[in-house]
């Protein structure tokens, strides 16, 4: 693997750059070495300035479900970039996607754009304030929200009352008003209701959680949560960013059997351009401004480019319908890992929810923050780099989703599956 190119443009690249990065996951910090600059992306594949192709399994963090440079995508962009692309008027491309998502949705007749998951996020919060008038919102620890104030919380002792920020500068008081419970613990969450009787606006959870790396919920947990949302006038704030139009054309929600009072987006439903989005039943929605007096606005918000990108992405997923193979796949690439890691006595266990899926180095279910916390990082380690070495880009972190996407062949696959034997294979020796 050549790093040379990648090397340079990494010091440059430090000089105005914070870290030599604009989000800092990119920089390569939990698995050590120079980060990769990134030429080009096609298909199933990216390759880094070095002329290193990898089989890509970050895809942008979730929206390249369709691989890169899809060309139907890439048509559509190429015909409102001849039109113009920013007005502070409304498109009709902003109704055509509106239109699509709320129809994906079954309890969901209205959405607002706007320009990315977090602030997709930190809307709803105030949109639950606003129609409940109450305060506080239970978190759960290990889901991430984005990086809101009020939702940067110490993720870390399972269930605590009061927490602390997670970030400096985020005020204490900014957080005073965010609960933490424990992901899968029920418990956890009838206990703090009961402590804040009548001020719980809402609940916020990532229905599969996927930014521990992939945590699923157990349908005990998920109907707990809903009842106790039900009986104590509780609204489900269901963060659908990453999940949205990941396992099926639709949330995730639907396939856990949750019932969404408010849905978070982001990602996909921008196809790769900036964009988040939430929305809910008209009710709801009456709150938010020009309508009602939730006040929330962007300039750029429902931008063409997002718009026709995002439209473009969901129209070619309903086409492929590609939700059937994924699960094949990443069944497949399971039995890989497990083969493998048996063979050479590494401990291993593989969460999966459709197309995106954690391996965890670790000999215990992880089913929480605490138990993902477990996994053996340094081993994690071994293993990213061997993958890289064999072209495979995988999330420089033990604690994120991989993501399959409808570009990836079985040659891709059968690649993929080489090297993690050989990965796996690595570790082992070690
Ligand atoms: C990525 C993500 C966010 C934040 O979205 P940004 O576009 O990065 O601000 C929020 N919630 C979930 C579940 C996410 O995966």
């Amino acid at each position: 693997m050549k790093t040379q190119k990648s090397v340079e443009l990494y010091i440059k690249a430090q000089q105005h750059l914070v870290g030599g990065v604009n989000s800092p996951v990119r920089a390569f910090k939990s698995v050590g070495g120079s980060p990769i600059f990134i030429e080009k992306g096609f298909g199933s594949k990216i390759y880094d300035v070095d002329g290193n192709e990898y089989i890509d399994f970050v895809q942008a963090y979730g929206p390249m479900i369709l691989g890169h440079r899809m060309p139907s995508v890439e048509k559509a962009l190429k015909e409102t970039l001849n039109v113009g692309y920013a007005f502070g008027a409304t498109t009709e491309l902003e109704i055509q996607l509106a239109e699509i998502v709320c129809d994906a949705f079954p309890h969901m007749d209205k959405v607002r754009f706007v320009n990315s998951g977090t602030e997709a996020v930190f809307s709803a919060l105030r949109l639950a304030r606003a129609y409940s008038g109450k305060n506080k919102i239970i978190k759960f620890s290990g889901c991430y929200h984005g990086h809101a104030d009020s939702l940067l919380v110490a993720a870390g002792s399972g269930v605590a009352t009061f927490c602390l920020p997670d970030s400096q500068g985020v005020p204490v008081d900014a957080v005073k008003n965010t609960l933490i419970a424990e992901y899968n613990n029920l418990d956890s969450v009838k206990m703090l209701v009961k402590s804040f009787p009548n001020d719980i606006a809402g609940i916020i959870i990532e229905p599969i959680a996927g930014n521990m790396g992939v945590v699923l919920p157990t349908p005990e947990f998920i109907a707990g949560i809903q009842k106790l949302a039900c009986e104590n006038n509780i609204l489900m704030i269901v963060d659908e960013v990453m999940t949205g139009f990941r396992s099926k054309f639709g949330g995730a929600q639907d396939l856990i059997n949750l019932q969404a009072d408010i849905t978070t987006f982001g990602k996909i439903i921008g196809g790769g351009f900036p964009v988040g989005a939430y929305g809910a039943r008209d009710e709801i929605m009456q709150k938010v401004s020009p309508l009602g007096e939730m006040y929330q606005a962007g300039t750029l918000s429902g931008n063409p480019m997002s718009m026709s990108a995002g439209l473009a992405t969901l129209k070619e997923l309903k086409k492929q319908n590609p939700y059937t193979q994924f699960e094949k796949n990443t069944t497949f690439l399971e039995e890989i890992f497990y083969q493998s890691a048996q063979k050479y006595g590494v401990a291993v266990q593989f969460n999966r929810f459709g197309s995106m899926f954690t391996p965890f180095f670790t000999a215990k279910n992880v089913t929480n923050f605490k138990t993902a916390q477990l996994a053996d990082t340094q081993k994690f380690k071994r293993f990213f780099w061997a993958m890289m070495e064999q072209g495979v880009f995988l999330p420089p972190s033990q604690f994120e989703s991989w993501f399959l996407s409808s570009a990836m062949t079985s040659t891709d696959l059968q690649k993929v599956a080489n090297a993690v034997d050989y990965a796996l294979y690595k570790v082992a020796i070690h």
